[in-house]
């Protein structure tokens, strides 16, 4: 291990700062100097044609994109800047999620977290002791609850909530975000009383705020500082980063969001790539102008898209679906917006020069995006890349309709194992067939794209890729796997979870495979996933994460002893 030159982050950091990322890069890039070399690793990754290939050495330019994979027999370079030998180690690239919520995850990562609650009663003991360690709180924040994995056949209600907190208000996530479980208090501090009622695509039942109706709550909650949002972005990134997260798609940024993460950047505190949709076209109007905004901060953060809504979610009912619910035969969700109304706000979108992603959940709300594709792709032509996100639900008979404009699939393999169970509830065995379809959507040649849903559902990425060839859940349950005809292979969910999720975004000649051009974005992990069992997958333990050539997270435990450390940027 020889250190000839260390990195040259700071200069560079500076120049971004004061002419705009969109010309740092190239001011900044100084021909003069040699590449880096990271030797002697196990590395696996995929080609263009999604093929697995293996290199032991990986030679970047001082600035950290790959100039080439070196085999074996590839004599190295002499004259480098800077080498490191990985003893062996297995390389793989950073994993993209496509779709994830990047403040609320910092936020519920310090809140009381009921994710892993498994009956009303346990989550009643998790929130009293958070309360009891927290009593300076104003008001308590959380999520995560599930009430079907409670087992508990409704949603749970205020009283349940006043009986363990009366005195400061208490709002709860449900753990797919779309309802909030509050206490008296907070209804009281809100202003909703027994005779509010619920607003168009919305319900109140009992305490729990559905989708349209949680506005009822949110705009009642205190606002936190923008100390308090820069301690949540680090730890969100932090979280990302250490499972081996290098870029992710950040889902309705709103202006505050967008504001926090330009502060990371400013102070050289941005590790990873993030690519944002705004919450809505005026928010992607004055964070990006007209059209996309350039990369900024030498390529770690775009704002590209607008994020919409065409439905709410499956385990609240909110999914629009073109026959009821199984389990509910008066209710078949709804479909907020109109027709026109989604197709002229898409159109808005489209005419600024936006990418266009709509969250759509149930089979109804799918045709619905699908048609207003169809509708809009005259006019706005081109590579649109329209994106459906989710397409959890989609009616066999729609499948077509995606590939037709390219629309790209957007989609949560964990979905499928955390909701087998709701979702037969909900759809009964005849919508099976084009529920968490992966298997449909790569036959019917749907550019797919995997990502978590984070922090509404597990973001580790070896959990999503396991769960997207197995369908099964952690306990290699149901054997032979839920709805397993829609299994995709180990390959295929891989690519999706990496050059997928980065093409879903336009950002596949920046990130997504390890191939010359592209930005060295990788991880140092335990475990070869091409060899390993579905269980030893979901355990695989990344050690590194290193993002543009740069390790930005490691473990602590020191498998290579670079100080080609992130902290320069
Ligand atoms: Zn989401």
């Amino acid at each position: 291990m020889v250190r000839l030159v260390k990195s040259k982050g700071a200069p560079r950091r500076w120049v971004a700062r004061l002419i705009g990322a969109g010309v740092a890069a190239s001011i900044a890039a100084s021909p003069a100097l040699a590449d880096a070399l990271i030797d002697n690793v196990n590395g696996i990754a995929l080609d263009r044609q999604g093929k697995v290939i293996h290199f032991t050495g990986l030679l970047m330019t001082p600035q950290g994109k790959i100039t080439k994979l070196l085999d074996d027999h590839d004599k190295r370079p002499e004259k480098l800047d800077w080498r490191t030998d990985m003893h062996g180690a297995v390389m793989l690239p950073g994993f993209v999620d496509a779709h994830g919520h990047i403040m609320a995850l910092g936020f519920r990562s310090m809140e009381v977290d009921l994710s892993d609650t498994h009956s009303l009663a346990e989550a009643k003991a998790k929130i009293a002791a958070y309360v009891a360690a927290n009593p300076d709180k104003k008001w308590i924040f959380g999520g995560g609850w599930n009430q079907e994995q409670w087992g508990l056949g409704h949603f749970p209600t205020a009283t349940d909530l006043d009986s363990v907190v009366s005195d400061r208000p208490v709002v709860l996530d449900r753990i797919d975000g779309h309802a909030v479980w509050v206490n008296s208090a907070a209804m009281k501090a809100a202003g909703v009383t027994a005779s509010t009622k619920a607003p168009a695509g919305g319900q109140i039942v009992n305490g729990v705020f559905v989708d349209a109706a949680r506005q009822l709550i949110e705009k009642a909650l205190p606002q936190p500082l923008a100390r308090e949002r820069d301690a949540a972005f680090i730890r969100a990134q932090q979280l990302l980063l250490s499972n081996g997260i290098t870029a992710t798609d950040d889902m309705r940024t709103t202006l505050a969001d967008w504001l926090t993460i330009r502060r990371a950047g400013d102070a050289g505190n941005l590790r990873m790539r993030i690519v944002s949709y705004a919450d809505s076209i005026e928010t992607a109007n004055l964070t990006a102008g007209n059209g996309p905004s350039p990369w900024l901060y030498d390529g770690m953060l775009r704002m590209v898209g607008v994020k919409l809504f065409a439905d709410g979610a499956l385990g609240s009912r909110g999914a629009c679906l073109k026959a009821p619910y199984a389990d509910d035969p008066k209710n078949s969700g709804s479909c907020p917006l109109t027709d026109d109304q989604l197709r002229n706000t898409m159109s808005r979108a489209a005419m600024d020069g936006f990418q266009v992603a709509v969250h759509a959940v149930g089979d109804k709300a799918n045709a619905q995006v699908l048609s207003a594709i169809d509708a809009l792709a005259d006019t706005y032509k081109g590579d649109r890349r329209w994106r459906i996100e989710h397409a959890q639900i989609v009616d066999p008979a729609d499948l077509p309709q995606f590939a037709k404009h390219g629309t790209i699939a957007s989609m949560q393999p964990i979905h499928a194992v955390s909701d087998m169970h709701m979702a037969e509830a909900r759809l009964g065995p005849d919508r099976l067939a084009g529920a968490y379809a992966w298997k449909s959507m790569l036959d019917n040649d749907v550019p797919l794209a995997f990502g978590s849903d984070y922090p509404n559902d597990d973001f580790n990425p070896f959990h999503g890729w396991a769960a997207a060839f197995t369908r099964q859940d952690a306990q290699d349950l149901p054997f032979g796997g839920w709805q397993p005809q829609q299994r995709i292979t180990r390959d295929q969910a891989w690519r999706a979870y990496t050059q997928g999720a980065a093409y879903a975004s336009f950002s596949e000649d920046k990130y997504g495979m390890l191939a010359p051009g592209e930005w060295a974005d990788f991880i140092i992990v335990d475990t070869d996933p091409t060899l390993a069992s579905p269980s030893q997958l979901r355990n695989t333990k990344v050690e590194q994460t290193w993002v543009g050539g740069k390790m930005m997270w490691s473990n602590g435990q020191g498998r290579s002893d670079t100080d080609r450390s992130g902290d320069s940027r």
